[in-house]
């Protein structure tokens, strides 16, 4: 049941005697990158200072900041040659963010991406379709070499091009697929209207999802439509790309590997630790990773560590699914939102599809938000049981969120569709 079952068991001190052999190992070999040089040099800091995991914190803090002024190979910490691999993300905003990978840092991510695939039980012999983006999204060639280590025979379909996705699904006789959660729910939407019933048609018994915040209704969800077991993936391209932590076969929680890893939650505010079990923001250490290895990353996810064991028996830590990236985390009327909280109130509605969209604008200076909801198949034209269910799902979110939005029920398909991640919040407020 354990693909590295000398890595996948280790007892907590283990793992933490590994950490600290890693940890120090790591801060030698950043010495090597002109950024980390200069800033342990600035900060008066050495790296025989860090003799405990505790030290850890005395190393400041890197930030998406960081990579971007060191764009595009500042950070560093081997020569260029020394790379083989190089991705990019473009991000929203500023300068792209660049991250290098020796042929050993690809070995490892393989390896890290293998063991998510088989501890959700892919074998040899299983058929995994890899749905992501390639090219400079980790999530394309991430997956692909690491089902591909794992033994399966891997379809690199890529993003789109949702007939021909379902065509390979059915004439390769594809047992798992990688797919973002809004992506999941459109594949079966298509399925519907191609006549294909998932349990009949196809193989299909694995998703991993991932890539995209989503609540545990929305995973329910895409398990009874397309009659599979779906699990969680998390990533970051700072990070490698996917791989980073996976939940088990428990799904409760994602088991992040603290081999590669140190995980560390805090307070976004005053960057002091939170107790396990409490929300904050995603700090990691890479400790297995020589073109660019990154000290104390803070990663703006905001997660918590769940407390207590696993009955799968690893004891990697576990995270809880994702509540979204702190930029994601819409301020409306002096009251913290994350479009998550809304997903979950709309998703326990039988009525409702999966696809919402929520537009923040300015109203004769107040700021309202209104949700675009589309109904499901069960769509009624009776105006009074509209009525009636808009009403009680403004009653419901505002118990969850705290201010009242404008609920607008919609027809299923008239929402605006997209085959990457699913846009759901449009911020159209003037600001003064
Ligand atoms: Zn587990």
């Amino acid at each position: 049941m354990y693909l590295h079952p000398e890595m996948e068991t280790l007892t907590r001190p283990e793992i933490e005697k590994l950490q600290l052999e890693r940890l120090q190992k790591t801060v030698r070999h950043c010495m090597n990158s002109p950024f980390y040089k200069k800033r342990f040099e600035d900060n008066h800091l050495k790296p025989e200072d860090i003799r405990s995991l505790n030290d850890l914190r005395k190393i400041p803090f890197t930030t998406k900041q960081d990579l971007r002024d060191t764009y595009p190979f500042g950070m560093a910490a081997v020569p260029l040659e020394k790379a083989v691999r190089l991705h990019s993300s473009s991000g929203t905003t500023g300068n792209p963010t660049v991250i290098l990978h020796t042929q050993k840092d690809l070995d490892e991510w393989a390896n890290a991406v293998a063991r998510c695939l088989y501890m959700v039980g892919l074998r040899p012999g299983d058929i995994f379709q890899n749905s992501s983006g390639y090219g400079m999204f980790t999530g394309g060639l991430g997956f692909q070499y690491g089902a591909e280590r794992m033994g399966m025979l891997t379809v690199p379909a890529a993003a789109g091009n949702t007939k021909r996705q379902l065509k390979f699904i059915t004439d390769f006789g594809t047992t798992a697929l990688h797919a973002i959660p809004s992506y999941a729910a459109r594949l079966y939407e298509v399925m519907e209207e191609m006549g294909i019933d998932p349990r009949r048609d196809t193989k299909l018994k694995t998703l991993i999802i991932g890539a995209e915040p989503h609540s545990e209704e929305q995973r329910r969800r895409i398990e009874d439509m397309l009659g599979v077991k779906a699990y969680n993936s998390f990533g970051m391209s700072e990070m490698c790309g996917p791989g980073v932590a996976f939940e088990c076969r428990e799904q409760n929680g994602l088991h992040i590997w603290e081999d590669y890893y140190i995980v560390e939650i805090i307070n976004p505010d005053t960057l002091e630790p939170v107790p396990d079990g409490e929300v904050g923001e995603l700090v990691l250490t890479t400790i297995n990773r020589e073109a660019m290895p990154m000290l104390r990353y803070r990663t703006r996810d905001l997660t918590r560590i769940l407390p207590g064991e696993c009955p799968c028996g690893r004891h990697h830590k576990r995270l809880d699914r994702m509540k979204g990236r702190s930029d994601d985390m819409i301020i409306l009327k002096g009251v913290n939102i994350f479009p998550i909280q809304i997903e979950t109130v709309l998703l326990q509605f039988k009525e409702l599809g999966s696809d919402y969209l929520i537009t923040l604008e300015t109203m004769e200076s107040n700021d309202e938000m209104t949700i675009e909801v589309e109904l499901s198949q069960l769509f009624t034209d009776d105006y009074a049981r509209l009525q009636a269910l808009t009403r009680e799902i403004t009653r419901q979110l505002k118990d969850e969120i705290l201010v009242t939005p404008r609920v607008k029920l919609v027809p299923k398909g008239s929402l605006p569709k997209s085959e990457g991640k699913a846009v759901r919040v449009k911020d159209l407020r003037k600001t003064f």
